[in-house]
């Protein structure tokens, strides 16, 4: 669980003083199946209180009507503006290259169409890996290569290894491999999302630090 974070959020986003805590939480995407503008209605409302505390936070229950998924969020009132929201969406890390932050994207929108999510991924990790050079063999040969060659770690291709993102399996629509599902599709875009920020978000942002002022 994190906690959301006004200072992560990037232009283009929408703002988080916009988000009130109403009868339906008007956020972007389910941070669950990744849908569009889903459909948040609430099931109940409570509040809690800090020791010491000037006053109570009140806090909402949503239901995804798409996929189930439970998102709390909370405010200082109901019909303010929401402080917290749980869980956190996914987002795309910065400064990945464009491509593959392209298919990042569409992969977190289609955790519901969860065979999609995982060639998109497999296409995101595909794009990161050739701007590094690594262009030939199978996508697993190539992210081997890319630990070899101390790119990325042992333990990032070993949990390579340990998500489904054999999209050849999906294109061939192997008989004998069972349809992913939705977990199979989160796990892909968790590794996706941290392979971009090991291979592109900190060693940018230790530059940025690095650079003289
Ligand atoms: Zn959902």
């Amino acid at each position: 669980m994190f906690r959301y974070d006004l200072t992560h959020r990037r232009p283009g986003e929408a703002i988080m003083a916009d988000l009130l805590l109403l009868q339906m939480l008007d956020l972007d995407r389910c941070p669950h199946c990744g849908v569009d503008k889903p459909s948040l209605p609430a099931h109940g409302t409570f509040q809690t209180m800090a020791q010491g505390a000037s006053g109570p936070r009140v806090w909402s229950a949503y239901g995804c009507n798409r996929c189930g998924g439970v998102v709390v969020a909370s405010a200082a009132a109901f019909g303010l503006i929401v402080q917290e929201v749980f869980p956190e969406s996914r987002n795309v890390p910065d400064d990945i290259p464009e491509r593959a932050g392209a298919y990042l994207k569409q992969a977190i929108a289609s955790i519901s169409a969860p065979a999609g999510a995982v060639m998109l991924s497999a296409s995101a990790v595909d794009a990161m890996l050739k701007t590094r050079g690594y262009t030939d063999g199978s996508l697993y040969a190539r992210i081997d290569q890319a630990a070899k060659d101390n790119e990325i770690t042992k333990d990032m291709a070993a949990w390579a290894h340990a998500v489904r993102l054999d999209a050849n399996n999906e294109r061939h629509a192997d008989e004998s491999q069972p349809m992913p599902t939705t977990t199979d599709a989160e796990r892909c875009v968790d590794f996706v999302v941290a392979l971009a920020e090991i291979m592109f978000t900190l060693p940018a942002r230790a530059k940025r630090a690095l650079a003289p002022h």
